[in-house]
């Protein structure tokens, strides 16, 4: 069977498992996960520039200014690695954003993984709990205050964002208050991909 190339786009509140299932549809389809956070990080790590001028507001758990994003996206996908295709993670969370990606790039699919607040809290507050030693990376702004903010930013962004991929016809919805198989089975049938090669 010939590969898929699907540029998708993944979106979600933080702990909706976006990173879990971009890297299962990239392991199992030869797409490239491509996170926007990770690359922030990458660059607070390695205290570049860049990371000047986004480490105050990324642990206070705003966003980072739609033009900095942008370049950092952009300059990322002409990097053009991604012959199969590519999962987007992070990327885009305002409407904006998204009108600049559509701009650019012809998307195939955004799926969003739904999942209640309450819920995201859990999930985050144990994963920060549970620190470094267990695989999970703990992060500076994993905290109830900082969590509390994304989570109202991100619904208010989220929205319209939803509304414009529901009206170009390419929003998969997955509920994602379950067990990751259950989750990304739904997802893959969603996108009519083939069950993976073991
Ligand atoms: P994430 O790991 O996706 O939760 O991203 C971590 C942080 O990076 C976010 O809390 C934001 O401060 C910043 N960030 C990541 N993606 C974006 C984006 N698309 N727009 C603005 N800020 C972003």
């Amino acid at each position: 069977m010939g590969h898929m190339d699907s540029k998708i786009v993944i979106v979600g509140p933080q702990g909706a498992g976006k990173g879990t299932h971009a890297q299962l549809l990239c392991k199992d389809y030869d797409f490239v996960h491509i996170s926007i956070g990770d690359i922030f990080r990458w660059h607070m790590t390695h205290h570049t520039k860049l990371a000047a001028r986004v480490t105050r507001i990324m642990n206070e758990g705003r966003l980072v200014p739609d033009e900095i994003v942008e370049q950092v996206v952009a300059s990322r996908l002409e990097e053009h690695d991604w012959n199969y295709g590519f999962v987007l993670d992070g990327f885009p969370r305002t409407r904006s954003q998204a009108e600049y990606l559509f701009e650019g790039w012809n998307l195939d699919h955004a799926i969003y993984l739904d999942i209640p607040d309450d819920m995201v809290f859990q999930r985050v507050m144990s994963r920060a709990a549970m620190g470094q030693g267990s695989g999970f990376t703990k992060r500076a702004d994993d905290n109830p205050a900082a969590l509390r903010v994304r989570l109202q930013e991100y619904h208010e962004k989220t929205s319209p964002l939803l509304e414009l991929f529901q009206k170009k016809g390419m929003l998969l919805t997955v509920d994602a208050n379950r067990s990751v198989p259950e989750v990304y089975q739904d997802m893959r049938e969603g996108l009519r991909l083939p069950p993976p090669k073991k």
